[in-house]
């Protein structure tokens, strides 16, 4: 007996629609979609639970006859190419006339649909591929798709849906993507009743603001580079606005979104000495390239694209992306902080290094065969800051530090003692300037402490290292992954124990979060309200900032911080709980922590060392890299 038989085409669009319809968010795809190629310049998205209930879509394009409304829900029915060779000169985002076909299988939907020229407009509904009712109806020109009870029949399916705050943010990155290719069309946004989202129609520059707030859009360079085989535009970011995580990287060609690898390291390389390593600049690039020198066929849902002479145009892009940066003029000439640094550091290291640009002076009195070398650099120092040696260090939080111990006079007195012939001039200098041990150690001995602490004294090294004289040898500790730990222990048990310090703010501040960002920080503010983050929606992704953690530094970005804090979460959407909170703890004592490069007295030294010994685990900060480095005697002796 023969045993095969075609499927009927309800089972074979259901097998069919697993390629296309993953999750609501690929149902919003393909329908914005088809909104931009019916030419809509206005699209309405309408959600309930995150589009598990209702996914609609509404939009003033061109509509289609009773006919066509018919046709478009059967499998390779489109109405955008006739022939293979229509392939290769595309210019809608659409052409396997798979969607509504792959939809149709796996929910209920009900269609209204005008065109502008007819006066009436049809319905139909239609549930798993069976059409169930069509009439004529009054509706205004355009279509309205409404796709409710997404897997219904497909129960596995809809189990694997996942959390709504996931899917909605899946959502919003697809929207985000059409919104970005399509600016000169307006998009709202409804969930539950509540609009998430309103952009109006404009330019790109007007739709990146909307979109991503005013402080990514301040920071762009334009693109613009034109030739036989591609044109360039769009934006890309100023180095200092390169984030190490959830940087914003978008490729459009041909008014569709893609992802390219390989072009992205182009980008990339432009920025390689320009940013901190493992930062990531932002980009908005728009390629328009002849339709026929790319494949957009290789995967269903259209992100990875295929270009002819990929490497030539890889070539223009980097030339592109070059030019803007340096238009910007933002390639350093030359790396001060390379200089000689050790001589300098040491001397300066009670002053927080100057943020402004380096500037050169020179003594014209200057005199090299002078008695007192080290005086010099004093003087040369203070001329640097503008400030006598009293103002420097009435800077300074502590007079206990080395300053306070030490005069200038008498670092040069002692200096010109001993700079003997036998040391190099450096070396003099950092012996020098060593307080002297043997009168203040006793009081930096906590009383009552085990053995392990009893450092005699601290010394900063390099303004990021603090080293210490332990019975055993020579403790180095990473100045900031120290106090890294010291503050993730506090936010954690804040966290844990549900009970934050925030220092309210007078008036209250408003930042914008990015509509996809929205989801993802919904469902942290609790753990940042324990954090002290107090923040209170205002709709449309404003929000008022009504406190902060407590002695959150001045320096410390409060923007980026927010952002950081929902990058960490946006990587952790699957391990809410524990994880989720250590990692909010970590990501905001790296924030808060002193930096490397900042100068520390004695009495700040001390407090953050003891504190790290209070710690039940004082070995790894919270990126999980060591703490201090120790040399015992044996090693130091091995050195001799
Ligand atoms: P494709 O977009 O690949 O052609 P779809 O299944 O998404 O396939 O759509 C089938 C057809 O239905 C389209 O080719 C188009 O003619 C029509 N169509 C779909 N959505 C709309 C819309 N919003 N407005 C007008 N026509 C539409
Ligand atoms: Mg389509």
């Amino acid at each position: 007996m023969d045993i095969i038989h075609l499927l009927p085409d309800s089972v074979a669009n259901q097998i069919a629609a697993g390629e296309v319809v993953q999750r609501p968010a690929s149902v919003i795809k393909e329908l914005l979609e088809n909104s931009i190629d019916a030419g809509a310049t206005e699209i309405q998205v309408v959600l309930r639970e995150a589009g598990r209930e209702l996914i609609q879509v509404i939009d003033n394009g061109k509509g289609m006859t009773p006919t066509d409304a018919r046709m478009a829900f059967e499998r390779h029915a489109t109405s955008k190419i006739t022939q293979a060779a229509d392939l290769f000169a595309l210019h809608t985002m659409g052409f396997r006339g798979e969607a509504l076909a792959s939809i149709v299988a796996v929910a209920e939907v009900e269609l209204r649909t005008r065109r502008p020229e007819d006066e009436t407009g049809v319905l139909l509904r239609l549930a798993g591929s069976r059409l169930e009712k069509q009439e004529v109806v009054a509706c205004p020109a355009g279509t309205n798709l409404e796709v409710r009870n997404l897997f219904y029949n497909v129960p596995a399916r809809r189990k694997f849906l996942k959390s709504n705050q996931t899917e909605l943010s899946n959502i919003m990155t697809e929207l985000q993507h059409v919104a970005l290719a399509n600016p000169e069309v307006g998009f709202t946004l409804t969930h539950n009743d509540v609009q998430m989202l309103s952009l109006t129609a404009g330019n790109l520059k007007q739709r990146l603001l909307q979109l991503f707030g005013k402080t990514i859009s301040q920071q762009l360079l334009p693109l613009d580079v034109e030739n036989d085989l591609v044109h360039i535009s769009g934006f890309i970011g100023q180095p200092e606005g390169a984030r190490k995580k959830g940087a914003l990287q978008y490729f459009f060609v041909n008014d569709r979104y893609m992802r390219h690898p390989y072009f992205h390291k182009a980008v990339v390389e432009c920025y390689q000495e320009l940013v901190a390593e493992g930062a990531q600049p932002n980009y908005f690039i728009y390629l328009k390239v002849d339709p026929s020198t790319i494949d957009v066929n290789i995967h269903p849902t259209k992100t990875e694209i295929k270009f002819e002479n990929e490497a030539a145009r890889w070539h223009i892009l980097m030339a592109a992306v070059r030019e803007a940066l340096g238009k910007y003029n933002a390639v350093p000439t030359i790396d001060f902080d390379q200089t000689d640094a050790p001589e300098i550091e040491l001397l300066d290291s009670r002053v927080s290094r100057p943020v402004a640009e380096p500037t050169t002076s020179f003594d014209p009195h200057y005199d090299p065969f002078r008695k007192s070398p080290v005086m010099d650099h004093w003087e040369t120092l203070y001329e640097d800051f503008g400030k006598a040696p009293e103002r420097l260090s009435s800077r300074m939080s502590a007079g206990a530090g080395l300053y306070g111990a030490l005069s200038p006079e008498q670092t040069v007195s002692s200096s010109a003692n001993s700079s003997s012939s036998v040391l190099p001039s450096r070396m003099s200098t950092v012996l020098d300037t060593t307080p002297d041990y043997s009168e203040s150690a006793n009081t930096l001995i906590p009383e009552g402490r085990p053995e392990k602490r009893t450092f005699r004294k601290y010394l900063q090294v390099a303004n990021r290292y603090i080293a210490a004289s332990s019975h055993e040898g020579l403790l180095l500790f990473d100045q900031h992954r120290a106090h890294a730990a010291v503050l993730y222990d506090r936010y954690y048990q804040q966290i844990c124990n549900r009970q934050g310090i925030s220092q309210q703010e007078l008036f209250p501040e408003m930042v914008e979060i990015a509509p996809a960002d929205v989801p993802v920080l919904e469902q942290i503010l609790p753990e940042l309200g324990y954090l002290g983050f107090e923040l209170d929606s205002l709709g449309g992704g404003t929000y008022a900032v009504n406190g902060k953690p407590a002695s959150l530094d001045k320096g410390v970005d409060f923007n980026a911080l927010l952002l950081q804090m929902i990058d960490t979460a946006r990587d952790e959407v699957h391990g809410i709980g524990s994880e989720l909170n250590r990692k909010l703890a970590g990501r905001l004592a790296m924030a808060q922590a002193i930096p490397a490069g900042k100068a520390m007295c004695e009495e700040e030294m001390c407090q953050l060392i003891e504190s790290l010994y209070d710690l039940k685990d004082h070995t790894y900060g919270p990126d999980g890299k060591l703490i201090a480095v120790q040399l015992n005697l044996a090693d130091l002796e091995t050195r001799f």
